[in-house]
């Protein structure tokens, strides 16, 4: 059992909530890095000092929040409205058990069970908004004294490893930051590693921009998940990544293009450290690498991910290879980073 991630994936961090991951984190650097912080907006930056071969500096980043739900209501039948927070399909809502608030009350989403659905409410689609979540509470005022409005909400899913491949919530991005927790216990690299664990990508990147802003790195590297695209399996769907055949590699995503030189470093060090990895096909969903881009005079970026099934459900799916040659791939990657690498010369 991948310790780590089965710790880092039932830890509790909803984008602004970020609290419980964000110690659980800290605990598990607290002895590899010879300084950390948390800033205003609740990033947790730490500073693994380098031998002083290289006096580039280095950003890794991967964000510790997940998609969630938040309070807004309490109904007069007693059961909560909520808001979503980070992007969902609706569907993959219902029935879902959900602990709400720091007190991590138990609570289910709850559905009209099919014995009572007539005609064509089987076939249609209910949304969020005429959802709630109910604690079993009889009233209004009983369930207004039990949950404030604002009070984050998780999923409950266990961590659980299925021979190579493991089930969890939120691992979009924990197996980001289980890499680079490992990255930080390794062998010191040639320079200063400031490893950025970052609040609020899920609903616009917006710890990282504030997080690179302040360590102003020579370069960085976003660590991430990227979906699946190989279920279902029919003939006309171009897989985007498959689980279980390697880390994989962007080249670009909605609002960033990663930088070419550093991309042909991470390919041709794969190639030869024989690390099996896939490039992402260009397009789709963002990154906290746009944000990171763009920050102060321009950062040279680049961006691994592993692929996950299922992301932003409550239940999603990696395989535990793509997570090792992800970790392998992303030290060797640093480890032979040079100021030559990202030097222009025209
Ligand atoms: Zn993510």
């Amino acid at each position: 059992m991948n310790e780590l991630l089965k710790q880092l994936s039932e830890a509790s961090g909803v984008s602004g909530f970020e609290k419980e991951v964000r110690r659980l984190i800290r605990d598990l650097i607290a002895d590899s890095v010879d300084e950390w912080r948390v800033d205003t907006m609740g990033n947790l930056i730490a500073t693994r000092k380098g031998t002083g071969e290289s006096d580039l500096r280095i950003m890794v980043d991967a964000h510790m929040d997940e998609v969630g739900l938040v309070v807004t209501e309490a109904d007069s039948d007693g059961t909560l409205k909520f808001e979503e927070v980070g992007g969902f399909d609706d569907r993959a809502l219902l029935g879902k058990v959900v602990q709400v608030g720091p007190q991590r009350l138990t609570g289910v989403i709850g559905a009209r069970p099919l014995h009572l659905l007539r005609g064509d409410q089987r076939n249609s689609v209910v949304k969020a908004d005429n959802m709630r979540i109910d604690i079993g509470a009889k009233k209004k005022d009983e369930a207004a004294r039990k949950v404030e409005v604002g009070d984050p909400v998780v999923f409950v899913t266990e961590y659980e490893e299925l021979d190579r491949v493991a089930i969890g919530k939120a691992l979009d991005n924990r197996v980001g930051c289980a890499v680079l927790v490992e990255l930080l216990r390794g062998e010191r690299y040639p320079f200063d590693l400031v490893a950025a664990f970052t609040v609020q990508e899920e609903v616009g990147l917006r710890g990282a921009r504030v997080a690179a802003y302040a360590v102003r790195p020579d370069a960085a590297l976003i660590l991430e998940c990227t979906p699946a695209h190989d279920l279902p399996n029919k003939r006309d769907v171009s897989p985007n990544v498959s689980l279980g055949r390697g880390a994989s590699v962007y080249v670009m995503d909605a609002n960033a293009i990663q930088d070419p030189r550093l991309v042909a470093h991470i390919t041709r060090t794969a190639a030869a450290k024989e690390i099996p990895f896939q490039i992402r096909q260009p397009g789709g969903g963002g990154t906290n690498t746009g944000a990171v881009q763009s920050a102060q005079a321009g950062v040279p970026v680049a961006t691994l991910a592993v692929p996950v099934r299922y992301l932003h459900s409550p239940v999603s799916m990696v395989h535990l290879d793509d997570y090792a040659n992800l970790v392998k791939l992303a030290d060797a990657t640093l480890r032979t980073l040079t100021p030559n690498l990202i030097r222009r010369d025209g």
